[in-house]
């Protein structure tokens, strides 16, 4: 159980973000969530986690910026004094091929998607090494192992957070702040409700389990690797894939 603990999730008001951010209230746990403009679906996820009877604090700030995620981290310590658990939840695609893909689009994912996990992770690394605990959950992305046409930026994005919690895994384990990686497979959300139906049910069909996953699916292994249970377990990778990735 989390009660007493503080949870801070990037990108918390939609998807997966929201469904983290519901799992950890449920075990106990006050949340602190970023989002990056979306008021209304942030104002929805406040307050479902606050019908489960936890602290609630909603920001807007955008995670690739380090003066945003300065004063997110502010905003934390101000309200909370404290923050055990981060989860670098935050990210975007812009796909197109490689020959057609534009510098833009290059530069704006791995912004959002890798420099802002490493900016939320140097910022949760004091307070996480002073308390002497902490837990970092970095969400990646199963095209990270695999590849995917039409997704070097994401997938170079996705690649550099595994690399980079491997890297702090290393750097915070002696202050016992354990640091992974979850890769979601193919989830039901926002992100992937754009693609074409035919699109969709071919990636259904190379699914072991036959099915998408659920958003629910992936907090459910986020909440594990940041309990107590886990104390024992740094610097891996869990896909949430239902075996796309084996
Ligand atoms: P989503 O439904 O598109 O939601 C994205 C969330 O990130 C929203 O809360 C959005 O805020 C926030 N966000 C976007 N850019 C941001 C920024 N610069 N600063 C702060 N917040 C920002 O995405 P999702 O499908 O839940 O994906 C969540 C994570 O899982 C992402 O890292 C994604 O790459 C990863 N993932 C997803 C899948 C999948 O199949 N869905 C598979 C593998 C990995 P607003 O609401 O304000 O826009």
């Amino acid at each position: 159980m989390l009660k007493g603990k503080t949870a801070l999730v990037t990108g918390g008001s939609r998807g997966i973000g929201r469904a983290v951010c519901e799992k950890l209230a449920e075990l106990g746990a006050d949340i602190v969530f970023s989002y990056a403009g979306n008021a209304a679906a942030a104002a929805e996820t406040q307050q479902a986690c606050e019908a489960l009877g936890v602290r609630v604090l909603a920001v807007q700030a955008d995670v690739g910026k380090g003066e945003a995620v300065e004063a997110l981290f502010a905003a934390v310590l101000r309200e909370f004094g404290r923050v055990d658990i981060l989860v670098n939840n935050a990210g975007i695609t812009r796909d197109s091929l490689l020959m057609r893909m534009k510098e833009d689009d290059f530069d704006q994912v791995i912004e959002t998607n890798l420099k802002g996990a490493f900016l939320c992770m140097k910022a949760a690394a004091r307070p996480m090494m002073k308390q002497r605990a902490g837990r970092i959950v970095n969400i990646a992305s199963v095209v990270a192992l695999r590849g995917n046409a039409g997704q070097v930026n994401y997938c170079g994005s996705k690649a550099g957070v595994i690399g980079m919690t491997k890297a702090a895994a290393r750097e915070l384990a002696g202050r016992g702040v354990t640091v992974n990686a979850v890769a979601p497979g193919f989830i039901e959300t926002d992100m992937t409700a754009a693609l074409p139906e035919d699109v969709r049910s071919s990636m259904a069909a190379g699914i072991p389990l036959a099915r998408l996953g659920r958003a629910e699916d992936v907090a459910n292994a986020v909440a594990f690797l940041a309990s107590d249970e886990a104390a024992y377990i740094t610097g891996q990778v869990l896909a949430v894939d239902g075996g796309m990735a084996m």
